[in-house]
């Protein structure tokens, strides 16, 4: 098994049948892998962790994918959308305990048409010119993502979910497409985002198969970030009663991505910390160097449901930061005060 991970951390390749193999590996060769793999994180990033404050500005969405809390067939979920003036109010909010990039996420919200989306970004970057904005608003056309380009939004995140056809249409009603997917994340690093992909760990009908066919989409696509977390399942979705994405695969696949792609942003991710009161910090320990605070206004985060129990829904953005800055202090790392840009666009 060594072998396998010693020619990964050389090559940044990995056969299909050693991937089989890597994953089934004991906790003894999983140690090897994430020492190998926070080897190559410090040596391109340090022990520095960048931040991106995260403000999920609406749980409208007109997309029913299976696994989502916020999908438009799910009569229970509580809908919100936070207003320009109260988006800016967590920009300011975050600006003063330091973020130095502003996430905007949320469901596909025909309110957010281009004209609303390039007067809050240019609202967000005339305020702060010094601050980069990421999107992640789902699927639009490209002519809407080459406004918003223009207008300063500077990355963009769209999971891609999954590379292959068959698991694609197991997770999202027909409407939805793979090639409309991967086509939008091909526009986005076109027009000059620096782009994210990524997928849940465990989701349901995953095999091996699909996550290999992951890598490959990934090292074809050359994300600037790669966003994974495990699934997690949410009670008012058709996929309520499937089980959870593992703690232990997700971290394993961090590794593996770190060293496939050693300047990729890779973050921990809040469903990590969801499934397990560490998570965060063991995948900081198996390669990532992201972590996504949460900005919302309190009175809205548990309304953005995306799955069952997240984590954090109770906190203010201040006590977030501090509880996220002395976790990783306790593991070595500190959190690096700029924006975060990623290695391959400096
Ligand atoms: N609407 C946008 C952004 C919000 S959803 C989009 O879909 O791109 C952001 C991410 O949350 C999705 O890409 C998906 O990977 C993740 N997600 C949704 N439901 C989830 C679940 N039940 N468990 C874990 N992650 C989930
Ligand atoms: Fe909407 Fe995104 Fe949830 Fe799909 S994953 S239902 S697009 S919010």
């Amino acid at each position: 098994m060594k072998g396998i991970v010693d020619k990964l951390y050389n090559e940044h390749t990995i056969e299909y049948n050693e991937f089989e193999n890597l994953l089934s590996c004991g906790d003894e060769d999983m140690a090897y892998l994430a020492d190998r793999a926070r080897e190559v994180s410090l040596n391109t990033f340090d022990n520095r962790i960048y931040l991106r404050g995260l403000i999920e500005i609406s749980s409208y969405c007109k997309n029913d994918c299976y696994y989502c809390g916020l999908r438009r067939s799910n009569q229970k979920a509580e809908r919100y959308r936070l207003t320009p003036d109260e988006i800016l109010a967590c920009a300011e909010k975050g600006y003063e305990l330091g973020y130095r990039t502003f996430v905007l996420q949320g469901g596909e919200d025909s309110y957010y048409n281009d004209g609303v989306m390039v007067n809050i970004i240019s609202k967000i970057k005339k305020r702060f010119p010094h601050c980069a904005v990421t999107l992640s608003l789902g699927e639009r056309s490209r002519q809407s993502y080459a406004k918003m380009y223009e207008a300063g939004a500077d990355r963009y995140l769209l999971r891609h979910e999954t590379a292959n056809e068959a698991h694609y249409a197991a997770l999202h009603p027909e409407e939805m497409s793979l090639k409309n997917r991967k086509a939008c994340l091909f526009a986005l690093k076109e027009i000059g985002y620096q782009t994210g992909c990524g997928i849940m760990v465990g989701s349901p009908y995953q095999t091996v198969e699909c996550l290999y066919e992951d890598l490959l989409f990934m090292q074809e696509l050359q994300p600037h970030m790669i966003g994974i977390g495990p699934f997690i399942k949410q009670s008012d979705t058709p996929f309520g009663k499937f089980e959870n994405g593992s703690v232990r695969m997700t971290l394993l696949l961090l590794s593996v991505l770190r060293l496939m792609f050693p300047k990729v942003l890779l973050p921990a991710t809040t469903a990590l910390g969801t499934m397990d009161p560490m998570g965060r910090e063991k995948g900081i320990l198996a390669g990532a160097n992201v972590l996504m605070p949460n900005l919302s206004p309190v009175g809205v985060r548990k309304k953005y449901a995306l799955y069952d129990n997240k984590i954090c829904t109770g906190e203010e953005a201040a006590e977030c930061k501090n509880c996220l800055s002395l976790r990783i202090e306790k593991i070595g790392y500190v959190i690096d005060p700029g924006r975060g840009d990623s290695p391959l666009c400096q």
